[in-house]
């Protein structure tokens, strides 16, 4: 079921680049993902939580479960106690969601801010403005069980590569202005996820360091 030169070939890239490799497996049966499994692979992003859940219970405990789907604030609680990383965070009230949840857990959540960097306005996200807003609140800074790591982005479904490009490259620029500007004596703040199975080799350019590739290994949905 999984495509496994695909897999080696998305690994030599990342690893060139010095980036991870996130397997999207959402929809796909705990059957493929343990096969990924089997070939040494740990990090897997579903971007529904009952579905994450329900696999995180069937499958080996060391793999890290990364949530790259919009989440809902009533939802936080199920995947607080395991999740290892949000990848989907667009809200200050999100942000005090998790952190309350990981405080019940005795935890720290780590998180990435989302974007929008897209044309097509189904995508969601904030703006450079709104990630600064959350940033400077007397919320965020009080908060102890959240951590911020970095920025997480999709770009727009479209063949044209220049205008994927110019994404990437516009949230690269928001992933240094963040790390310049709030988070510049934390070697915590680092991620920059972004490239998918279209469009990863453009990211790992653009300097990711997550891609996050579902159909490419696991076939299409
Ligand atoms: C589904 C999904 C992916 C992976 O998409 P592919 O095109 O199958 O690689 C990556 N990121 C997010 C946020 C997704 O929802």
């Amino acid at each position: 079921m999984i495509q496994v030169q695909q897999y080696q070939h998305i690994l030599q890239q990342t690893t060139k680049h010095k980036a991870q490799l996130i397997a999207v497996s959402k929809t796909k049966p705990k059957e493929a993902i343990q096969e990924l499994y089997d070939l040494g692979q740990r990090a897997f992003g579903e971007n529904k939580v009952q579905e994450l859940v329900d696999k995180q219970e069937a499958l080996p405990k060391d793999i890290q479960w990364h949530l790259i789907g919009s989440l809902q604030r009533n939802k936080v609680k199920y995947i607080a106690p395991f999740v290892h990383l949000i990848h989907s965070i667009d809200s200050l009230k999100l942000l005090q969601e998790i952190n309350k949840r990981a405080a019940n857990e005795g935890r720290v959540i780590d998180g990435l801010l989302q974007f929008h960097i897209a044309q097509e306005s189904t995508k969601f996200g904030l703006t450079i403005e709104e990630a600064c807003a959350l940033l400077d609140s007397e919320a965020y800074q009080a908060m102890e069980h959240v951590r911020v790591v970095g920025v997480m982005g999709m770009a727009s479904f479209t063949d044209d590569t220049n205008q994927v490009q110019q994404e990437f490259e516009q949230l690269y620029q928001h992933f240094e202005h963040l790390k310049n500007t709030y988070f510049s004596n934390q070697a915590s703040f680092k991620e920059l996820s972004m490239g998918m199975s279209g469009d990863y080799e453009w990211a790992l350019e653009a300097g990711s360091t997550m891609v996050r590739v579902g159909s490419l290994l696991f076939g299409t949905r």
